[in-house]
């Protein structure tokens, strides 16, 4: 095939992009580097099947030659970020995927969009199944990023149904591993590097609050099994295993051999206080579930932060990390 990917430069975009053409597929990547690196696919460009284009979706897409798939994968998505970037926040999410809904189309192609636990927004139950229709508070600082991603999923799904198009709608829960952003300001990178300097880990609320971890690369097999499926209702990805905050935060001083303190910090404004896939459908229809277990991952990931962060000299060097 020959696919599109929006946000290649990103995290998960990045993965996704080396994952294609290991596949033996073409990959048009496009970012406007809002949030995406170039250091993520500094590698892919020595790649012959592998074309990329700095631009930002949220204008026309002209993409001359056949296309596949689109895969938009372009967002900002750390609560940081729909701080400091609220509105390129709202355009990718919504005239972004009607660009790229816009293109498919043209191209008769497959359309795949990114969207995200966060449309269950503070769920009122636990897990979260694909046909919960969500607790989000529209005018809330993450009202940005959560509503754009309600809108994406609408505008899909109208595409699909008055167009004819094949879509994929795949719901994204919280994900980790190499290429995150040092200072990306997530729980796992926030941790990993103040771990790894022997700074305080912050703790926002009193920790009780949960999330489950999936590390990247079982994601990324997900989103392939749903890209080659047939499903065009949306999909939840991500790993079951639920652990609260405190939890997390042990676990990464504890594998990190860090010295460093635990500390409380305000809890952000509207932040989930439980999030957990169901992810039987995702079992059911794709024969997909998560391998990697959160303590694998995590090795792996503070692997890639060490290296990154330079902190491999320094006195804080984790004990029992190679
Ligand atoms: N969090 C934390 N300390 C940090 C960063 C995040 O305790 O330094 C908490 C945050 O309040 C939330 C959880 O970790 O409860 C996950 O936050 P993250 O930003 O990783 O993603 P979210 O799931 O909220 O989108």
């Amino acid at each position: 095939m020959r696919i599109l990917v929006t946000g290649a430069a990103g995290f998960l975009g990045s993965h996704l992009a080396r994952y294609l053409l290991k596949q033996g597929h073409s990959v048009i990547g496009i970012d406007n580097f809002i949030t995406g690196s170039i250091d993520n696919i500094q590698d892919l460009f020595r790649k012959k099947d592998f074309e990329f284009i700095k631009y930002d979706v949220t204008n026309h897409l002209h993409i001359p030659g056949k296309l596949d798939a689109v895969l938009h994968f372009a967002s900002p998505a750390s609560p940081i970020d729909y701080l400091k970037f609220p509105i390129p926040t709202l355009k990718v999410g919504a005239l972004g995927t009607h660009k790229a809904l816009g293109l498919a189309k043209a191209k008769k192609a497959i359309f795949m969009i990114a969207s995200t636990s966060e449309v269950y927004g503070d769920p009122l139950i636990n897990p979260q199944h694909e046909s919960y229709w969500g607790n989000v508070n529209p005018i809330g600082p993450r009202g940005v990023y959560d509503e754009a991603k309600r809108y994406a999923e609408a505008m899909t799904m109208a595409y699909h149904r008055y167009h004819k198009m094949q879509v994929r709608i795949l719901r994204i829960f919280n994900t980790y591993g190499p290429n995150m952003r040092l200072k990306d300001g997530r729980a796992v990178p926030n941790f990993m590097m103040q771990a790894l300097n022997g700074k305080p880990l912050t703790v926002y609320g009193d920790g009780a609050q949960t999330r489950s971890l999936c590390y990247v690369s079982d994601l990324i097999d997900g989103i392939y099994r749903l890209l080659v499926s047939r499903e065009n209702n949306p999909v939840n990805l991500g790993n079951p295993h639920e652990i609260s905050l405190l939890e997390l935060a042990e676990t990464i001083k504890r594998l990190t051999g860090s010295k460093s303190k635990i500390i409380f910090k305000p809890l952000p404004q509207d932040d989930p206080k439980m999030r957990r896939p169901d992810i039987s459908r995702a079992k059911k229809l794709l024969k997909w579930h998560p391998k990697v277990s959160l303590e694998d991952g995590l090795k792996k990931t503070i692997a890639y932060f060490t290296a990154r962060a330079g902190t491999a000299a320094k006195p804080a060097r984790p004990k029992k990390f190679k």
